[in-house]
């Protein structure tokens, strides 16, 4: 068995570990104090083909793979998670579902601009009642002439304070059965969306909304693939990305045991240096082997997108094992660090605090474990 990167893919991780390092990292602290994104970083990605990564060619995408996805969030993510949480929000969860599921007019209308970065999309599918158990979603959408009304609330929807468009799930009949609930494309701004951004603790940069929608009426061409019923839609994107997210939280735990690297090398506890204390070394051994069994994991992940063969217990595994390595590597990082830890001048209470919010979105940790353990028939 060949794991290695092809030359394409070593590419990729350079290119966009240059461009972080050029154009994210010198304005990330800033964007994280003001939990703002610079949205003219939507037109640099797109110049760059970043936002088509795993999309092939003849849909207008870069024609890459789910790896070379992968490795653009994990440098991403080295870099800013809230640079790359958004990059995420928007490459798969605003797109993957109309390239997978859209009409050939809802691909023309929304995929160009979606790659070249004009147009932001979101995903608007948990509800202030609960995100973890989406059958129970209650956004409703009652059928009128010659299109759908639809009202409900959304929240903490990645993007959508500016995003262009949104892809909503709605419940397009009462029952609790995957068939009831269906995704619409949602032009922004609509004076029935009323959208107010939320303060975080976590990847602040990026920018998450609460949504109100009140008698919000769309065509019937905003419905999905013209079909209800499109839960199955939701539940494939949502695998995907966790493969995804996993890749992410790799380059937040990569982060942050490199400034743990740095910063025990250079202080010094009596006289000696930090990293030659066996206690701290223990430390930084186990983030370095926990690193290593997530990044096989994530980039078997990907592979398994890649052939399509990804089962839902296979990216819970992925995800689960990558985001509590990043929280554990980042937790460790902070009790290296010391008093340092806490403050804001140094880099890894960011990290910790970027990285908890990938043991809950895309699914929380008990979720996964739900998913793997019903594969196991137990
Ligand atoms: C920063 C951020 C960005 C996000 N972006 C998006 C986005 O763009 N689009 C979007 O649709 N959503 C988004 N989310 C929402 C995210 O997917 C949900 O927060 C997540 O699915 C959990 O839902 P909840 O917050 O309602 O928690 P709840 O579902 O209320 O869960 C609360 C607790 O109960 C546990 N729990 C729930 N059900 C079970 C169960 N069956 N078994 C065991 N334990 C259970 C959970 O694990 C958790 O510990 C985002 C969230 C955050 C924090």
């Amino acid at each position: 068995m060949d794991f290695s990167f092809t030359q394409e893919h070593e590419q990729v991780r350079d290119t966009v570990r240059r461009f972080a390092a050029e154009e994210i990292m010198p304005i990330a602290r800033k964007h994280d104090d003001d939990e703002t994104f610079p949205r003219d970083m939507f037109r640099k990605w797109g110049d760059l083909g970043l936002l088509g990564v795993r999309y092939p060619t003849q849909d207008g995408g870069s024609g890459m793979d789910k790896i070379s996805d992968c490795i653009v969030r994990e440098e991403l993510s080295y870099a800013s998670q809230g640079f790359a949480s958004t990059w995420s929000a928007h490459t798969h969860l605003g797109i993957w579902p109309i390239w997978k599921a859209g009409t050939p007019e809802q691909k023309a209308k929304y995929l160009p601009g979606a790659f070249d970065g004009t147009k932001v999309g979101a995903f608007g599918l948990s509800e202030p009642r609960g995100g973890s158990n989406i059958r129970s979603l209650s956004t409703k959408a009652e059928k009128i002439d010659g299109g759908w009304r639809i009202s409900g609330a959304k929240t903490y929807i990645t993007n959508s304070p500016y995003s262009d468009f949104m892809l909503l799930a709605a419940r397009t009949s009462p029952e609790l059965k995957p068939h009831a609930i269906s995704l619409f494309i949602v032009d922004l701004p609509n004076p029935a969306v009323v959208i107010n951004k939320l303060d975080k603790e976590g990847i602040r940069a990026s920018e998450t909304g609460l949504i109100h929608i009140d008698g919000l009426e769309v065509p019937d061409d905003a419905l999905l693939g013209h079909q209800t019923g499109t839960y199955p839609i939701i539940l494939d994107s949502l695998s995907e990305n966790r493969v995804g997210v996993a890749a992410n939280a790799l380059g937040m735990a990569r982060a942050a045991r490199d400034a743990s690297i740095a910063y025990a090398r250079d202080r010094e506890i009596a006289g000696k240096p930090l990293g030659t204390y066996q206690a701290i070394a223990h430390k930084i051994a186990d983030m370095e082997a926990e690193i290593e069994a997530a990044r096989w994991l994530v980039y078997h992940g990907a592979w398994l997108v890649d052939q399509g063969k990804l089962t839902a217990a296979m990216a819970a595994k992925v995800k689960l094992v990558a985001s509590e390595t990043a929280v554990r590597c980042s937790e460790q990082a902070i009790r290296i660090f010391g008093g340092a830890g806490i403050m804001r001048d140094y880099p890894v209470g960011r990290i910790h605090r970027d990285a908890l919010v990938y043991v809950i979105g895309e699914g929380t940790s008990e979720v996964q474990r739900n998913l793997i353990a019903r594969s196991l028939d137990l």
